[in-house]
């Protein structure tokens, strides 16, 4: 199983432990989980937001 890296610096993917800005990648979750969890934490920010607005929070 290959693993996927993400490079801290430029937040780009990639399958080298050093990207091609030279900077030394993490390993990173599948793309597809990530994108989820992209979204699922928007989706808490707006939530957030929302009751911040409305005053609830
Ligand atoms: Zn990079």
């Amino acid at each position: 199983m290959r693993h996927i890296y993400k490079c801290v610096k430029c937040s780009k993917y990639t399958m080298k432990e050093i990207c091609s800005c030279n900077t030394k990648t993490i390993l990173a979750r599948p793309i597809k989980f990530s994108l989820e969890d992209k979204f699922s934490s928007y989706r808490r920010k707006a939530k957030i937001g929302d009751y911040g607005k409305r005053g609830l929070l």
